[in-house]
């Protein structure tokens, strides 16, 4: 058989690498298929182009560069007709392999497809770009991770203070906006992480600047960002005149930002985006603000290092994708209305107190599958047979959690069961048209069901029988003709033939319908009409069981279309039972209790524990647990001090994990917990504790610092880690001491403040304000050794610790003392406003020379020479203990 497909691909190849002319002159002409190349390239400049030649997908120049490059593949150049173009291609069928690499490399790719069959007659076939893919728009599981969303950000910055911003998972459906100013974009970026950034070509340096320069993002023309088109491209897509349905219909940028999204998504060939039903604005007062330092410092969704593991780790025993992206979410926005925060927390005390429940819930949940990706590929023509049979399966798995939610004695369950749709008759539809084991590609057939269709039915039997009605018609035709040698046979030439031997060949029962085509030294071939009709049939059958199998698949794909919104709703809800589910998962087996939530002031935490380092710990060293008592009458500011590695940045960042687990409705690690609502939560981290994290300066932590007290309120809880760290120990107290100051005196409201610092003259501030408390975290020494026993306590510190690190790590007797004298002095110095004094007698101190290394040996000489070349006002805490240790070694 002719294979067109080969014959356009040798066609196009000899089109495409002209023969080296043997003429002198240059030949400049283009091939016909590099013109039509160069023209589709035209329109996706910034896109390498996946070119569709045969069975190959091709790079052409730079492209081919770049492909062969990121996938390693050979670059071969080819000549095209005078030039030579680099070129790299591979397989069709390798794309799934290699497109994945190429996005995830930072390209964007454009599908350019062959849109028609080949055929002898044409030169050329007509090609088009039916895809684009990028790292904000894919679709395919092999570029999506299920537990993640895959969000698309657009930015708008306005005229006004006032940026918008649009997020959309082109592969759930989820369409989100919001506006406010910088500060709040960045968090939101932050939190929803997204994978490809765009905005007006216009603002590409100020975005940078602005939000810094880790994202992928992508400039469109500043045209795209008009008011009127955007409003168009939004009422068109929702078939609305307004959008106050939605109640966006006041959020002037974020619409423009969210018309953009449409526009771009348009642009990348996808038309039809029936899945995204709606579009729904990410309300700011609804959730707790957390400053972009506290997101990454309390490690939610993400660690900075690379062994850490953070928060949604310990949280996240989803079993379904929709449930593990939710909980993302949810992390990232912990709730501030008490009644919603109490009705999660109702939910997972229902299911903890009843066992059973739990198991059909999650029973049925194992079930599901990615039940939204899968919808959402209805629409995008991507979805598979075996797909859609998994949808079926996620349908049924809804009829038991209905029930099972109907008969709960809870009022927020009952109400989830009443919207949770069965969708019985698309989900029967399916279960009756297609077979279990669908295959995951269209054109590999077999999965429609018999039964289904008569026609495809019969088609399948001609193939299954095609032998015996053959040797039915032998038989009958024996009979009927007396024949005993009648004979059918096939050739290439004229197909199904009866042969009739010459025995028989003049034989009067011979039909007179039966044409004969040939005679041989044995005998005679005829045809008939019965044989050419099976011979159709049984040679077209299988290209038109492939047809019909396709289009009965393309019906069903589209009357599951008019379920896309039932079915995203049921998958809403079971993500939301999943990470409820979740909850009680992990508070049974780590042991956690329902706070209790209110309006209050308080933060009444007893025994609590950090969530994620309670997990780490060997069973016979358990996590050391921690009251804490915060309230803004009383107990404002707790300022705790203790040596390095005592535990106290844990303290802090565990105060404000329990706070933020109970308001997104998680019960805590806590023998008890009494949370009053906060607000907003601030971090700020001394900057030599903050290197990795890439905020080195201490100008930047200071006008972080600055920003909190700004923006301040009766309910926001704030944490200070070892603030002021990164200039000189004077400038670096007179920091903090201001701070806790205004923290504690200024007339816009009184923030909860846990407060940790390794300056032990910050103890004196207790003693001068009502609301700040000392406390310090024990430690007991035993020998040369130090016990870190990680208990809060109430009162201040008395060590240096700095100078009692020192010893620990056997630095020379001299040494210590020496240090002691020098600090002696400084403590009797008081901190006066302006730290002059101070800065005065450190001056003289360290013009005081001693002479402890008297009778110095070399050793001595070389300790005294690194001491003296100490800069310790840039050493971090981790550098001074390795210079100890070498200190150490040397003094060996
Ligand atoms: P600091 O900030 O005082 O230098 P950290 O809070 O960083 O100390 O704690 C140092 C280490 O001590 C932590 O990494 C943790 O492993 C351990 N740790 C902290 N608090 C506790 C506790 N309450 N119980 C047990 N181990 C703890
Ligand atoms: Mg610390």
């Amino acid at each position: 058989m002719a294979r067109p497909k080969n014959t356009e691909r040798l066609a196009d190849d000899s089109l495409l690498f002209n023969v080296a002319p043997i003429k002198v002159e240059p030949v400049s002409k283009e091939t016909p298929l590099m013109t039509q190349y160069y023209q589709m390239k035209a329109q996706y400049p910034d896109a390498i182009m996946l070119f569709r030649v045969g069975d190959f997908y091709e790079t052409f120049g730079e492209d081919a560069v770049k492909t062969a490059n990121v996938l390693g593949i050979t670059l071969t150049s080819r000549n095209n007709g005078g030039n030579d173009v680099p070129l790299a291609g591979f397989p069709y069928h390798s794309l799934d392999t290699y497109l994945p690499r190429l996005v995830r490399g930072g390209y964007r790719v454009a599908i350019c497809e062959q849109l028609e069959k080949p055929s002898k007659e044409k030169k050329i076939v007509r090609r088009g770009v039916t895809e684009m893919v990028t790292p904000g728009i894919a679709i395919s599981d092999n570029l999506l991770n299920h537990q993640q969303n895959n969000f698309l950000a657009t930015v708008h910055f306005s005229n006004t203070n006032l940026v918008g911003v649009a997020l959309v998972d082109l592969s759930t459906g989820e369409f989100l906006v919001s506006e406010g100013d910088v500060a709040y974009i960045d968090k939101l970026l932050q939190s929803f992480a997204p994978s490809e950034i765009l905005f007006s070509k216009k603002f590409a340096k100020s975005f940078d600047q602005i939000f810094g320069d880790k994202w992928y993002t992508y400039g469109l023309e500043d045209w795209i960002f008009s008011h009127d088109y955007t409003q168009e491209k939004l009422y068109k897509h929702f078939e609305v005149n307004n959008l106050k349905g939605f109640g966006v219909d006041e959020m002037q940028q974020a619409q423009v930002a969210a018309g953009a999204t449409l526009h771009y998504i348009a642009s990348t060939e996808y038309k039809n985006l029936q899945h995204i039903t709606n579009i729904s604005r990410i309300l700011p007062d609804k959730y707790v603000w957390l400053d972009r330092f506290t997101v990454r410092n309390l490690e939610l969704l993400y660690s900075p290092h690379e062994s850490g593991v953070p928060l949604i780790h310990i949280l996240d025993k989803t079993v379904t994708p929709m449930g593990a992206r939710l909980l993302k979410k949810w992390v990232a926005l912990p709730l501030k209305n008490l009644q919603e925060i109490e009705a999660r927390l109702d939910k997972v005390a229902y299911f903890t107190d009843h066992e059973d429940f739990k198991n059909v819930l999650e029973t049925q949940l194992k079930l599901v599958g990615d039940m939204e990706r899968l919808i959402s590929k209805v629409p995008l023509g991507k979805v598979s047979p075996r797909e859609v049979v998994q949808l079926k399966r996620a349908l049924y798995a809804i009829e038991p959690v209905k029930i099972a939610l109907q008969h709960s004695e809870n009022a927020h369950l009952q109400r989830t069961a009443e919207q949770l749709q069965l969708c019985a008759t698309i989900r029967d539809r399916i279960a009756k048209e297609l077979v279990e084991d669908a295959p995951a590609l269209v054109s590999k057939g077999g999965f429609v069901r018999e039964g289904v269709n008569t026609e495809l039915d019969e088609l399948r039997h001609i193939i299954r029988n095609s032998k015996e009605i053959l040797l039915e018609i032998q038989q009958r035709e024996i009979r009927k003709t007396g024949i005993q040698s009648l004979k059918i046979g096939y050739n290439s030439v004229f197909g199904y033939y009866l042969e009739v031997t010459n025995k028989y060949k003049d034989a009067l029962s011979i039909p007179a319908d039966w044409v004969r085509k040939q005679t041989l030294s044995t005998g005679e071939r005829y045809i008939s009409e019965e044989l050419k009709v099976l011979e159709g049939k049984i040679l077209g059958a299988e290209e038109q069981i492939l047809a019909l199998e396709e289009r009965i698949f393309a019906d069903l794909v589209f009357a599951i279309t008019d379920y896309i919104q039932p079915i995203q709703t049921n998958a809403q809800h079971l993500g939301v039972l999943d990470c409820l589910l979740s909850f009680s998962k992990i508070a049974v087996k780590n042991k956690y209790v329902r706070p209790v939530m209110d309006d209050s002031l308080v933060i009444d935490i007893k025994a609590g524990r950090h969530p994620v380092i309670e997990q780490f710990l060997p069973e016979d060293a358990p996590f050391i647990p921690n009251d804490i008592f915060l309230d803004n009458d009383e107990q404002q500011i707790y300022m705790i001090t203790g040596p390095n590695m005592a535990g106290k940045s844990a303290l802090l960042r565990q105060t404000a994990l329990i706070a933020l687990m109970a308001q997104m409705g998680s019960f805590v690690p806590a023998a008890s917990a009494r949370i009053g609502c906060i607000d907003k939560v601030f971090t700020r981290v001394g900057a030599s504790d903050n290197l990795s994290s890439g905020e080195s300066t201490f100008m930047v932590e200071m006008t972080e610092t600055a920003s909190i007290l700004n923006n301040i309120s009766e309910r926001s809880l704030i944490l200070l880690d070892e603030i002021g760290r990164g200039t000189s120990t004077y400038d670096g107290i007179s920091i903090a001491w201001s701070i806790a100051e205004y923290l504690h005196n200024n007339d816009l409201a009184r923030p909860k403040t846990l407060f940790a610092t390794h300056y032990h003259e910050l103890n004196e501030l207790a003693d001068r304000y009502s609301r700040i408390h000392n406390f310090h975290v024990a430690t007991k020494e035993i020998g040369q050794k130090v016990i870190f026993l990680r208990k809060l306590v109430a009162g201040g510190s008395q060590h240096s610790f700095g100078i009692h690190v020192a010893r620990m790590a056997g630095m020379p007797r001299t040494v210590v003392n020496r240090a002691n004298e020098i600090l002696a002095q400084l403590e009797d110095k008081h901190i006066d406003a302006d730290g002059s004094e101070l800065q005065h007698s450190l001056q003289k101190l360290s013009t005081v020379k001693t002479n402890v290394y008297e009778a110095a040996d070399e050793a001595a000489l070389r300790l005294k020479e690194i001491v003296q070349q100490l800069d310790l006002n840039t050493l971090t805490p981790i550098e001074c203990m390795l210079k100890l240790h070498e200190l150490k070694r040397l003094s060996e």
